[in-house]
């Protein structure tokens, strides 16, 4: 394990560096991130390193992926904590472009993801998955990993990311990684840090309904009214406004109103300014 985990700011030494591991051989696996990292980005560079010989994390707060109304500027950044837990978690080399390295003038191209970005926080976030699916590209040509890791925690941008992987044939193999939560439950994420105690208190009751309606789906029962309830659960709780709280096929990402096979239950909901997203696996009985 490597105790310091290399820096690069510019994309040529970065190319260098990896076209020399690839060269000798050694397998390379990408772990794209926005910084602020916490225990679950680091079980993804645990995984890279599990699977690959070079585990590269790149960090980019990315701008296209946010709305005009959303946290881009106060998005929580800490370079040097996020380089000492790489160092820690054995990862090899860090990416740290500035966006002028990501788009510079006359940067002009968008990638438009097809129906897995449609619905689900596809119709709250406009934009958002073209911003993620051109940035994600951009990353993978800079870095030519043989596998790119993605947390399942954000189950649709890693559904976008397969589908926009296959459709532009691009050489790399994209895999999911369970959700790291919290003991009680919440789903480890950098908004996480928004919350007041009284909020986190209430936060990990997302979770509990949503394992809640799981259970009873994977036994057979309608989602309609799982769904109403979960809802109004989540609003006696404190959330609120519930953006959506959905069940859909785990593959297509289509409404199902029963899991007759591997399904999702999805949802995004507000707790105080902090929008919050999670999910689980309906995996039927
Ligand atoms: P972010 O920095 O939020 O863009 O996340 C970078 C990567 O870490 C994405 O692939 C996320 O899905 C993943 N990730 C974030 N939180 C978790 C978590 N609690 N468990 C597993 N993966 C996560």
């Amino acid at each position: 394990m490597p105790d310091t985990t290399l820096r690069f700011d510019t994309l040529g030494p970065l190319r260098a560096r990896v076209d020399a591991w690839r060269r000798g051989g050694d397998r390379i696996v990408l772990v794209p991130t926005m910084g602020a990292l916490h225990a679950g980005h680091l079980a993804l560079v645990t995984h890279a390193k599990a699977i690959g010989r070079r585990a590269i994390v790149s960090i980019f707060v990315n701008p296209t992926q946010f709305g005009p109304t959303e946290d881009f500027s106060q998005y929580p950044r800490d370079t040097q904590a996020d380089l000492a837990l790489l160092s820690q978690a054995g990862a090899d080399a860090a990416w740290l472009p500035s966006v002028e390295t990501m788009y510079p003038t006359g940067f002009s191209t968008r990638i438009e993801p097809g129906p897995a970005a449609e619905g689900l926080c596809g119709c709250f976030r406009p934009g958002h998955f073209s911003g993620v699916a051109t940035v994600v590209t951009k990353l993978i040509n800079q870095v030519q990993p043989d596998i790119a890791l993605f947390g399942e925690k954000d189950f649709q941008q890693l559904q976008v990311i397969r589908a926009v992987t296959r459709d532009l044939d691009l050489p790399v193999t994209i895999e999911g990684v369970p959700t790291l939560r919290e003991t009680d439950g919440l789903a480890l994420s950098s908004r996480n840090r928004y919350l007041d105690p009284s909020e986190r208190s209430i936060a990990p009751r997302l979770h509990a309904v949503l394992a809640d309606i799981a259970e009873r789906l994977a036994r057979g029962a309608e989602a309609g009214p799982l769904v109403a309830e979960g809802i109004a659960a989540l609003t006696a709780a404190g959330f609120g406004p519930v953006q959506y709280l959905e069940v859909r096929d785990a593959q297509t990402l289509q409404p199902v109103e029963r899991a007759e096979r591997e399904a999702r239950v999805l949802v995004a909901a507000y707790l105080g300014k902090t929008r919050l997203i999670d999910n689980v696996a309906v995996v039927p009985a």
